[in-house]
């Protein structure tokens, strides 16, 4: 049987690319795999910026760093190369990390470094979800 293809936000298939340097292996995600060739992305590391790195968080419509550095340009950077490899190989499915600036699928962090939550979509799952159907690790 030929397998789907599942693009996947890395840090949830266990690859250490969080901005803290952690992942967070999602066991659901990790499930899919008899069925899916589960294909791992991190747009942050593919924009070019470091693991570990400061924390970022979108607020109003650009993306800042915890010091305040205008990062925006590395998450776009990162979005597009992210769409370019999804154009690619088509994937039938993107399961994307949720509240991340760039993965977050319904919600994503204020912008206030408070760890409040609002209503939003990371800043690749943006580029994305306009071609291709987005979940995240929750909807599973
Ligand atoms: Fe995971 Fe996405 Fe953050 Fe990369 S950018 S560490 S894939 S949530």
């Amino acid at each position: 049987m030929t397998k789907k293809i599942a693009l996947v936000s890395a840090c949830l298939l266990g690859l250490k690319t969080r901005y803290d340097g952690k992942e967070l292996t999602h066991k659901k995600v990790l499930a899919l795999q008899d069925e899916y060739l589960l294909i791992p992305v991190c747009p942050e590391q593919l924009g070019g910026l470091s693991t570990p790195r400061n924390p970022s968080e979108i607020r109003e419509e650009k993306v800042f760093d915890c010091e305040g550095k205008d990062v925006t340009s590395f998450f776009e950077k990162g979005a597009l190369s992210v769409l370019k490899i999804a154009q690619l190989i088509k994937p039938n499915l993107i399961i994307f990390k949720e509240r991340s600036p760039s993965c977050g699928v319904k919600e994503i962090a204020d912008g206030t470094f408070s760890g409040r939550k609002i209503p939003g979509q990371g800043v690749s799952t943006r580029f994305l979800a306009k071609y291709f159907n987005v979940i995240s690790e929750e909807d599973l």
